[in-house]
Order: structure tokens, then C-alpha cells, then sequence
């Protein structure tokens, strides 16, 4: 500044202390060649370049010629995805609070630039979920739920003590007929997307509570059906996401959790709606109608099969066979866990995409939608995540093979982008030949966090 005048030179310096004069921009970070894969566009891939300022992508243009610049990433031989939401995670869930920064860091390197939080207790994790919302390069975006279910059916469950569940506008019971208002603000006031119901709220409480809650802007979410209530209750009150297809099955009879003989009268249900062609047929016309979500949660249902158990579960058959069902008939799935994050240090999301084309029938693009675009529409964020559009926030991984062709392609990742800031894994899980994190594309860039 030392050409100024020393007036102007001393103003602007005391406006900068002040804070009055606007930051410089952070430079562009521009990926150069990269092959764009925007899961939710019908047309085949184009090599571009992706322009990014601060949080935002503002550019996706045709590939320019020439040489790569400084603060440039040469994308050539890469593809580039949305980051990937897991749909269904717990975090504080069965309790490991300590370790919740390390898992979600390790999720984000694995391409998990966003989860949906199922319900928890909220205090542990709502500092790094404000902190993953501005733009925190370490942690993933946490969008969280508002429990509500019955007191029984909180009593049943094995919360720690110190979480109050039932008792807390994050973990809170319902009372039958009671005014959902109150419990909604709370929630609202707890800072959540979405509430999350799931068991033990009658059919004609479900739809209140979902009015109340889409009122004030806040997502619908429960399980497949919500006791005492069958899918369809859940479809007519509202709901904007299913979780659990195994719990489709309950159309065909209403199941409490806490009868001894859930397992065989689960196992019936199965059976009729599998021999019930119309009644699955209206189910999933309902669904299309409304515009609901179905989250499957295929790997849970393996994590969670008794230790020695081989084979498949006929329950969890019941399940995947629904969410074939429920693909072909065009209901749109998300990609949701609800298992650990991360199972040996890898987030368990690959598993459910591969899980999805293998088992669901999904094409590899359709899982990525699941785990992008369809998520996104979830937590309702459609408008600026799970697609890589100007405008839209720059959440981007960077695979060093095609993920249209194998899914399982989405696990070779090279780099993540979350907010603008670029991440790069230790090592990558995939033997390809391209792109590890010692490849010198990396050079040119400035901003690596
Ligand atoms: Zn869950």
C-alpha cells in the first residue's frame, strides 16, 4: 500500500481492522478435462471443466484447450461424481461420540460428502453439524432428524440413560391426539431437517404431525410403516421418505416390535403381499403419486444378522425382493446405511451402492442417483446438492475409473471436494494406474486443505 496516500493508506488499513472492506475472493479452483458425471442427466458424459469459486460450482463448460494453469487440477483420465450422501446414518448411536469427528473425517475421504442423521442425541453432534454446514473441509454435511415414536416404544430400546430419550425435543414421545405444534417447534428449535417417526403413532397422529411439521419447512421422515399404522397410512399422511423396504411388507398386517412372535408373523406378511401382485402394485402407485422416497437400507439388514447366521435371512430377502419391486414399478430409492459409517475404515455407502446394483437391480447410474440426486431431494437440498451444476455447492469426488460401468468404481477415489476445498485420501482403494495422491496434478493447486 505503500504507493497511496498515507491518508487513504491509514483509512483503508483501519476499515480492513474494522472488517468493513469486502475479502478478496479466494482464487478459482478450476478442474481441467475432467469427464463429468451429473448422475441425474440423461446424456452421456462430456469432458469438461469445472469451474469453482469459494463454496459454489459456477461453471461446467466444454474442456478448453491448452496448457493447465497454476491453481489448476488436471482431470484428465478422471471422472467426477457429486459427493455422495448417506442417507441414514446414527452418530451417536450405539455410542461413540469420541470417535465421531475421526469416522466422519475417514467418511468424507470416501467420498460421503453429506449424511442424514436418524436420530441420536443431538448435543454431541450439533457442533460439528453447524460447523460441516460452513463449509468445515473436514467434516461431511450432517442434516439430522427429530426422533418421535411412543413412550413404549422408547422404553424398549436401549438409549444411554444421559440421552433422555423420550424426553428431549430431539428424542421425544408422542402422545396420542395431543397437539403436534409444540413438539414440532422444539424439534424446529433443535435446528433439525427433518422429524423421523417411527413406531407407535396412529395413522390420523402421523398425518398431523407431518402437516405441522411441512408447515414450518421441515422434512417428513419414518419408517416404512409406522406401527400401528401400514406403508400406505404413511404414504396418505405425508411422509416424504421411507426407510426400511423389508417394513413394505407390513401392508399386508400391522406388527408391533415388542410381540415375541414379530419374526413369523413378518415372515407371513412377506409371503401374502410377495402373492399379492395388486395390493404391491397399488402400494407402489401410491408412492409415485405422492412423490415418495424409498430408502432400502440393503446393508444393514447383512450387518445385522446374528453372528454364524450364513445365507440370507428370508426377512431380508423379503427386502431386497420389495426393492426390486419398488425400483421397476419407478420409485425413486436413496442410498441409506443405517449401520456404522465406517466398517473397517471404509464408509459402509459403497457397500450399499454395490448392494443396490447387485441385489435391487439398479443400473450403476440409477445407484449413484440414489446416493446424489435422490438423497439430496431427501434432506431437501435438491436445489444446490447431488448434481454438479453452476449454482449448485461444490461437493465433488474425483474417481480414477468410471463409475457408469461398475459401480463399485465410485470407491477409486483420487480426491474429494467439499465445499470448494479440495481433500486428498491417503491412498486410493482402487489399482488403477492413474491419479494417486502422490500424482503430480496435484501440484498446481494452491488450496488444499
Ligand atoms: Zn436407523
Amino acid at each position: 500500500m505503500s504507493w497511496l496516500h498515507p491518508l487513504v493508506s491509514a483509512l483503508a488499513c483501519a476499515a480492513l481492522l474494522a472488517g468493513t472492506l469486502p475479502r478478496p475472493p479466494e482464487p478459482q479452483l478450476v478442474i481441467r478435462r475432467v469427464t463429468v458425471v451429473d448422475p441425474a442427466a440423461e446424456s452421456a458424459e462430456v469432458v469438461s471443466d469445472v469451474v469453482i469459486q469459494e463454496e459454489h460450482i459456477i461453471a461446467v463448460r466444454p474442456a478448453e484447450p491448452g496448457p493447465i494453469q497454476p491453481g489448476e487440477i488436471d482431470g484428465t483420465d478422471l471422472y467426477a461424481i457429486p459427493g455422495l450422501v448417506d442417507g441414514h446414518v446414527h452418530l451417536t448411536v450405539p455410542n461413540y461420540p469420541d470417535r465421531m469427528r475421526a469416522d466422519l473425517n475417514a467418511a468424507l475421504l470416501d467420498g460421503v460428502t453429506s449424511v442424514r442423521e436418524m436420530g441420536g442425541d443431538v448435543p454431541a453432534f450439533r457442533p460439528l453439524a453447524d460447523s460441516s454446514q460452513k463449509g468445515d473441509p473436514g467434516l461431511p454435511r450432517i442434516f439430522y432428524a427429530a426422533l418421535l415414536a411412543s413412550d413404549s416404544w422408547f422404553a424398549a430400546q436401549h438409549f444411554p440413560v444421559s440421552f433422555a430419550a423420550g424426553h428431549r425435543p430431539w428424542l421425544a414421545s408422542v402422545e396420542p391426539a395431543s397437539d403436534p405444534d409444540p413438539l414440532i417447534r422444539a424439534a424446529a428449535g433443535a435446528g433439525v431437517t427433518g422429524i423421523k417417526l417411527t413406531s407407535g403413532i396412529a395413522p390420523e397422529d402421523v398425518e398431523a404431525l407431518s402437516r405441522a411439521a411441512h408447515a414450518v419447512g421441515l422434512r417428513v421422515w419414518s419408517h416404512a410403516a409406522v406401527h400401528p399404522g401400514r406403508p400406505s397410512d404413511a404414504i396418505r399422511a405425508g411422509v416424504d421418505v421411507l426407510s426400511h423396504a423389508t417394513l413394505l411388507a407390513w401392508e399386508t398386517q400391522a406388527i408391533d416390535w415388542t410381540d415375541n412372535d414379530n419374526a413369523s408373523r413378518w415372515m407371513q406378511a412377506c409371503r401374502a403381499l410377495a402373492g399379492d401382485a395388486p395390493r404391491r402394485a397399488s402400494l407402489f402407485v401410491q408412492m409415485r403419486m405422492s412423490g415418495t422416497l424409498l430408502e432400502p437400507t440393503l446393508a444393514a439388514s447383512r450387518h445385522q444378522r446374528p453372528p454364524g447366521r450364513k445365507g440370507l435371512d428370508p426377512v431380508d430377502a423379503c427386502g431386497i425382493q420389495l426393492t426390486r419391486d419398488a425400483h421397476a414399478a419407478g420409485i425413486s430409492l436413496v442410498a441409506g446405511t443405517d449401520f456404522f459409517l465406517q466398517r473397517a475404515g471404509r464408509a459402509v455407502l459403497h457397500e450399499e451402492l454395490h448392494l443396490l446394483v447387485r441385489d435391487g437391480g439398479l443400473s450403476p447410474r440409477e445407484a449413484l442417483q440414489a446416493a446424489t440426486v435422490n438423497a439430496a431431494r431427501a434432506v431437501g437440498q435438491q436445489g444446490s446438492l447431488g448434481r454438479l451444476r453452476p449454482g449448485f455447492l461444490a461437493d465433488v469426488v474425483l474417481l480414477s475409473a468410471d463409475p457408469t460401468i461398475d459401480i463399485d468404481n465410485a470407491d477409486c477415489i483420487v480426491a474429494v471436494i467439499k465445499a470448494g476445498r479440495l481433500r486428498l485420501p491417503p491412498f486410493s482403494h482402487c489399482d488403477t494406474a492413474v491419479a494417486h495422491s502422490s500424482d503430480q496434478r496435484w501440484g498446481n493447486v494452491i488450496r488444499l486443505y
